[in-house]
């Protein structure tokens, strides 16, 4: 997993879409997501603009801080 990040990181890397498949191992860094993800409506989310996440809704209503949220959302779209 680590090892998939550092490569991630790479500059060029990158536009090979590897960013897409990851979403779900970045999350992984993110353990407040954890007790959330079940809700999400897609097991796939993403957290970024899919309907139904609960991920924003937790954000929202404060349970996950919206800094770490904001951070992930950088890290996802770059
Ligand atoms: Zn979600």
């Amino acid at each position: 997993m680590v090892a998939r990040l550092l490569l991630i990181d790479t500059p060029g890397i990158r536009s090979f879409g590897l960013w897409d498949i990851d979403a779900q191992t970045l999350g992984g860094y993110f353990p407040e997501f954890a007790d959330h993800l079940s809700g999400c409506r897609y097991r796939d989310c993403t957290h970024d603009r899919e309907p139904g996440c609960a991920i924003r809704v937790a954000t929202d209503a404060g349970h996950i801080a919206r800094a770490r949220f904001d951070s992930y959302l950088r890290m996802l779209r770059e």
